[in-house]
């Protein structure tokens, strides 16, 4: 073991340097299919009004407000894409059914329940109000109006509405390309049965969800070797057309640990330690488009020359979800072009004594649950980084500040919610 020639950062100043780093990748336009999840590169403004002529409510009768209590005559009908295209003299009606266009001549719909009527004749209720019973050209939105900001996620009712508004594709953020690589010679591929000393390269389905729900696109690059010269021809084939690279495993300041010196080679480490449990080696590097390899490749550099970001982090499982979520997942998603790059948090009342750590900032996990109005977090028992089951299940993430105060129970704090219970 040697000691680490890394400076300790704050995990504060270290999460903004990331982000500052991240780039954002520019859009590309998808089929509405492909659209959910997705997030919108430019505002999305209202080419024309919604709707876009007076469409009826109900099913009834068009007829002019001033004929209210009139028996009217019945001269044609308005259906939903028929419309009516002549104009209604005084002292007649046009049925007309839900979405049909109210014809001219008229200025309102009396239900179909509101009315007698006998043969061709309709008897029509008195106190009628023009404008009732239609939705008026603009009543949803005017022409020009913005309808979503640059930014948004895209779900149901966001792809509903640029549906409505006759766009088959929209402008949304490129999704980062990552390449991701597991470390360690004590890995072996999930399945196959580890010898002693052998563990199953879990961090690789895990981050794999992890960098999916952020909407990464990941290239997966398998189990690295802990020997520097095949590690460092697997990173520089994967940095090939990828925007990130995200490894675990090999930060620490064991003799195997060789990410740093290799990201050191390759571009600039700008964090190489955190004042972060669980994370303290999670590592962070910028990498030029130009990679500083012994034989440069010929030609332009791929991605117009932009620089890639790195993250090494540690190999415990639960150090490398922590740090994904502190440091990767909102990187990845200023690449994207969120308008939200961090989680949400709200208040949560602590149901445990919270010890801190000294030196660095922690994120224990908690389950919530609600009690009265209030949400209370429980821990999720030991947070030892390598039990999993410390974040299996866990809602939200209790930021404890470094020191020796520790948080008492029932003190009330912001928690950064993964999920709601
Ligand atoms: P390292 O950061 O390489 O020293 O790894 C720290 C701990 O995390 C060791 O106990 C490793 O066995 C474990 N570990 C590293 N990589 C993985 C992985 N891909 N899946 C599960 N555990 C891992
Ligand atoms: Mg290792």
């Amino acid at each position: 073991m040697r000691a680490s020639a890394y400076p300790l950062v704050d995990a504060g100043a270290a999460a903004a340097l990331v982000l500052a780093h991240a780039p954002v990748l520019g859009a590309e336009r998808v089929p509405l299919s492909d659209c959910p999840g997705r997030v919108l590169a430019e505002e999305l403004v209202a080419s024309a009004p919604l709707p876009a002529f007076p469409s009826s409510a109900v099913d009834g009768y068009a007829v002019r407000a001033v004929d209210g209590g009139k028996s009217l005559r019945v001269v044609g009908e308005s259906a939903a894409g028929r419309p009516f295209d002549s104009k209604v003299q005084p002292g007649t009606a046009i049925r007309i059914l839900t979405g049909g266009v109210l014809p001219d001549g008229t200025d309102c719909v009396v239900m179909v329940e509101d009315v007698e009527l006998s043969g061709e004749v309709v008897k029509i209720p008195a106190g009628l109000v023009a404008g009732q019973n239609f939705h008026a050209p603009g009543a949803d939105l005017r022409a020009g109006e913005e309808v979503l900001r640059a930014g948004t996620v895209l779900g149901a009712a966001e792809i509903g509405l640029a549906a409505a508004l006759g766009r088959a594709d929209l402008p949304v953020g490129r999704r980062p390309r990552v390449a991701l690589l597991s470390t360690g010679d004590e890995l072996v591929e999930v399945g196959k049965k580890p010898a002693r000393g052998q563990i199953p390269d879990s961090n690789r389905w895990a981050l794999l969800a992890a960098l999916r729900d952020a909407g990464a696109e990941v290239r997966l690059l398998g189990i690295g070797p802990d020997e520097p010269e095949a590690l460092r021809r697997l990173v520089v084939d994967a940095l090939e057309g990828a925007d990130v690279l995200v490894t675990s495993g090999g930060v620490s300041v064991g003799t195997h640990d060789l990410i740093k010196p290799l990201l050191e080679s390759l571009g600039d480490v700008h964090v190489g330690r955190v004042k972060l449990k669980p994370g303290k080696p999670f590592t962070f590097a910028t990498i030029p488009a130009r990679m500083r390899v012994s034989a440069p490749h010929p030609g332009p550099p791929p991605d117009g020359g932009r620089e890639k970001v790195a993250f090494g982090l540690p190999g415990f499982p639960v150090s490398s979800l922590v740090t994904f979520e502190v440091f990767v997942r909102p990187a990845l998603r200023k690449m994207q072009g969120y308008s939200q790059l961090q989680r949400p948090t709200l208040p949560v009342r602590l149901g445990y004594d919270a010890r801190a750590t000294a030196d660095r900032t922690e994120y224990q996990r908690v389950t919530l649950r609600r009690e009265g109005r209030d949400l209370v977090g429980v821990s999720t028992g030991s947070q030892s980084s390598s039990r999993l089951m410390s974040l299996a299940g866990a809602h939200a993430l209790v930021r404890i500040p470094p020191g020796d105060q520790g948080i008492k129970e029932g003190t009330i704090v912001e928690a950064m919610i993964l999920a709601l219970p």
